[in-house]
């Protein structure tokens, strides 16, 4: 066994080639991401609602296809790497947040920094330069069945562990529907699943009518198929007229072209769904800036495990069975402690109950859907309620579930960087909603980057999380011996590590 020394320098370039290599489709992303609207890319708002439960949606096969990456080739000499993109929360089929504060958050990409790097892995540097280039060394653990090489690990001057793990970012759907300022001009389709979905020929529900005024405006989430706006206008009505209910406060219905969204939101994507605040509206026009900044009433009390009574009363009541009583609306999602009170409060006739379904946050507003309209074979339906009122154990377990968490969080348990959650990409979405975003005068520019599945982003974090590991052994474990198997799991150090085992072997 004898020691084999491997300049610093070639493994900072080659972790870096690899970064090059990882970054080539998302240096594109990366431009197109900074071109998006601030107010777009900023993250969450303070309403963060929690993802909505839809149907299962039809098995899509990960893509088996093995479509190579695009060649987005990065600046010959400059790497430009950027936070990730949590998207927490966004994932409609992933599992649903542990507890009601655990709103969507979206980190704007940021922390771009800029370094010198080799044009390309293929570059990597001979085994002879390593006696030449420089005076730092590695060493590097490999074993192999033929051979063990053992290499002691030095510090790296210059090559310390980044504070947080970097990341490549993608053109996930969210940055694109996010851009559509007007709707598709085609005929009113909603198209896919609640939460995998777009939106064509939506139309916008007035700002302001007899019963209603639209709320933070800025989001241009006005937006729904005719069905649905028609049905909100009708439901403010009746319910101003038969509740004596001032008027309702909408909130986020959806974007011009539906899609997922920047924040907030796993569904609200085909134009279908609707925010109502349970917060009657005033005897008075909202001015634009009220519309943003007036603060939603909490309908929980101090336990947040009940209503307060004296927000939460009989005019809640009667405004959420209202909505329930539309034959189109198929689910009303409310807080679990919003459930109990109305199953408490419902008396003898409770078939509408079993629309009211718990989940996380909507303590301040309730979340109308309605059905596919009807003989809409692009819609992908939801199955049927069951008709059980939901009110037994189902909305106990659900109480459960919400008890807000004591203390701190629990500290993140050390261990190897995390890739974030790949976002949602476009191809996850039906076709159709490609012509969706290309449609009209004000279409959406697809970039050929947007296009990438989410197999081929998940293999890119992927080998993102064995640079980012590798980088974070190799930088901070100084003098002492760094895990072979880990490092020659790096496709970008594999390379190194064979030719220098074969330069001298044992
Ligand atoms: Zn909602």
């Amino acid at each position: 066994m004898r020691a084999v020394k491997i300049l610093a320098l070639t493994v900072a370039c080659s972790v870096m080639a690899i970064g090059v290599s990882l970054f080539r489709a998302s240096d594109a992303s990366l431009v197109r991401l900074n071109s998006i609207s601030p107010a777009l890319a900023e993250p969450g708002h303070s309403d963060g609602e929690a993802d909505i439960p839809s149907s299962p949606d039809p098995a899509r096969p990960e893509s088996a296809k093995s479509t190579p990456l695009p060649d987005f080739v990065p600046q010959p000499h400059a790497l430009t790497r950027s936070d990730a993109s949590g998207a927490a929360g966004e994932d409609p089929e992933g599992p649903p947040p542990t507890d009601s504060s655990s709103g969507p958050t979206d980190t704007a990409p940021a922390d771009t920094t800029t370094g010198s790097v080799p044009p390309d892995d293929t570059a990597s540097t001979p085994a002879a330069d390593a006696t030449t280039t420089g005076s730092v060394r590695t060493g590097i653990d490999i074993s192999s069945k033929t051979r063990k090489v053992s290499i002691t690990v030095e510090p790296i001057p210059g090559l310390t562990s980044p504070k947080t793990p970097v990341w490549p970012t993608f053109i996930g759907a969210k940055n694109l529907f996010g851009q559509a300022k007007k709707p598709a001009p085609m005929e009113a389709r909603a198209i896919g699943s609640y939460s995998r979905g777009c939106l064509a020929g939506a139309v916008p529900l007035p700002i302001d009518g007899p019963a209603w005024q639209e709320m933070r405006l800025s989001r241009n989430r006005n937006w729904g198929h005719p069905q649905l706006i028609a049905l909100v206008e009708k439901f403010a009505k009746d319910a101003q007229k038969l509740d004596g209910w001032p008027g309702l406060l909408v909130g986020d219905i959806a974007q011009p072209r539906g899609g997922p969204m920047i924040t907030g939101h796993a569904s609200h994507q085909i134009g279908l769904d609707a925010d109502i605040w349970l917060t009657p509206m005033p005897n008075y026009r909202l001015s634009a800036k009220q519309r943003e900044t007036k603060e939603a009433t909490s309908m929980l009390d101090d336990t947040s495990l009940a209503v307060n009574t004296k927000v939460f009363t009989s005019k809640q009541v009667a405004l959420i069975k209202r909505a329930a009583s539309y034959p189109e609306v198929e689910r009303i999602f409310v807080h679990p402690a919003i459930k109990k009170a109305l199953c408490q409060a419902a008396g003898t006739d409770r078939t509408w109950l079993g629309k009211v379904r718990p989940w996380y946050g909507h303590y301040y507003h309730f979340h109308m859907r309605i059905k596919c309209p009807e003989g809409m074979t692009v819609c992908t339906p939801q199955p049927p309620p069951t008709g059980d009122d939901g009110c037994g154990k189902e909305v106990d377990q659900w109480l459960a579930k919400v008890i807000p968490a004591k203390g701190p969080p629990a500290p993140k348990p050390p261990g190897p960087p995390r890739a974030p959650r790949p976002p949602l990409m476009l191809a996850e979405l039906p076709k159709e909603c490609q012509a969706v975003l290309a449609a009209g005068p004000d279409a959406v520019k697809i970039p050929r980057e947007a296009l990438l599945t989410t197999a081929q982003v998940k293999k890119a974090l992927a080998k993102a999380a064995a640079v980012n590991t590798a980088l974070a052994k190799a930088s901070t474990v100084a003098g002492s011996k760094a895990s072979a198997s880990d490092l020659a799991k790096s496709p970008a150090l594999r390379p190194h590590l064979h030719k220098s085992a074969t330069a001298d072997p044992k």
